[in-house]
């Protein structure tokens, strides 16, 4: 049976599937973004891997609009997006498998239990970023998180892998982040956790997974630690119901903080619906700025900062080399 990349392509469109994009199962082998903790396709299987598509969602407009970094609608509405994108996965796998080619899902918050790390640097077994990168669909940001044309960072990532042997797509030849010379996300993040092409993911989490299980585990162990008097009390509290409600719904499991997101000026849809909510940074500070400034003097004698030549492949564009 014969499958081409465009038929692919249409079918996850037509799932509702905003970006896609198709990369070799090969080339992510031989790239892992961490050699020293590799996330690869044939970790995940080595049978069925032959091809990467990689599908993006893009968040809704009306939530990126908003400035909180800790806002109930904004973790509701993007928990649904990703709820979507995971739908769309499913039955993009059942479409390949009818048609003969055995297949998987890599949802966007799937994590790799032997890569567990208590500090929040907890991976995935494919880091969706890089796939997207090498399947054509943008570059990496200051932070690491993945630009495209059409919604700057404004997706949610998503991946399948399949038997199908299909036509890769080109990777960008040139970057889409304006680097230190912009640095809006910097500027904007609340728990200051953006460097220069890096991210201290430690500080992200607790914002970008605030209902998570970080929280849970909080507050059982106040629980379990208060005197008996007081342990009703917590047990039928706010933070009893957000937990409940997290568990039962995912809202600000995986959906919290997007500040670095909302005010990226890369992607068609900025200016045309962003640019006037999200211009000001209410979160700037003077030592955020002489930080982003001296970074920006070190970028204009060449020095790109310690963390740049680790992710350069994708930072810059692979199909550049
Ligand atoms: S998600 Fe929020 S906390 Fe994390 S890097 Fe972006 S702005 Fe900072
Ligand atoms: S806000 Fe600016 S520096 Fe940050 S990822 Fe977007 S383009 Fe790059």
């Amino acid at each position: 049976m014969s499958l081409t990349a465009d038929a692919v392509k249409a079918k996850a469109r037509a799932l509702g599937a905003d970006l896609v994009g198709i990369a070799h199962g090969g080339v992510l082998d031989r790239h892992p973004p961490d050699p020293a903790r590799p996330q690869t396709p044939t970790r995940i299987t080595p049978d069925d891997s032959k091809s990467v598509i990689v599908l993006g969602r893009r968040l809704l407009t009306g939530i990126n609009r908003l400035r909180g970094h800790d806002d109930r609608h904004k973790q509701y509405s993007t928990e649904l997006v990703l709820t979507d994108l995971e739908e769309i996965e499913l039955k993009l796998v059942y479409f390949l498998e009818d048609a003969g080619f055995p297949s998987i899902t890599v949802p966007p918050v799937h994590f790799d239990p032997r890569h567990y790390d208590a500090k929040g640097d907890t991976r995935g077994p494919l880091s969706l970023a890089h796939a997207a990168v090498e399947a054509g669909l943008g570059t990496l940001g200051l932070n690491l998180m993945l630009l495209t044309p059409e919604f700057g960072p404004r997706v949610m990532l998503g991946a399948v892998l399949t038997s199908a042997e299909l036509d890769a797509d080109r990777p960008h030849a040139a970057p889409l982040c304006l680097g230190e010379a912009c640095g809006r996300c910097l500027l904007a993040c609340p728990a200051d956790a953006i460097g220069q092409w890096t991210l201290d993911k430690a500080r992200c989490a607790p914002l970008a997974s605030p209902y998570g299980f970080t929280y849970l585990m909080g507050h059982v162990e106040r629980m379990m630690q208060a005197p008996r008097e007081e342990q009703l009390q917590l047990l039928k509290s706010k933070e009893s119901f957000m937990s409940w409600q997290s568990i039962l719904r995912g809202v600000g499991v995986y959906s919290g903080c997007t500040r670095c997101v909302d005010v990226c000026p890369v992607g068609r849809d900025y200016d045309a619906h962003l640019k006037d909510a999200q211009d000001e940074i209410a979160e700037r500070t003077p030592e955020k700025e002489a930080r982003l400034a001296a970074m920006a003097r070190a970028r204009e004698s060449g020095d790109h900062g310690p963390h740049h030549a680790r992710s350069a492949r994708w930072i810059e564009g692979p199909g550049g080399g």
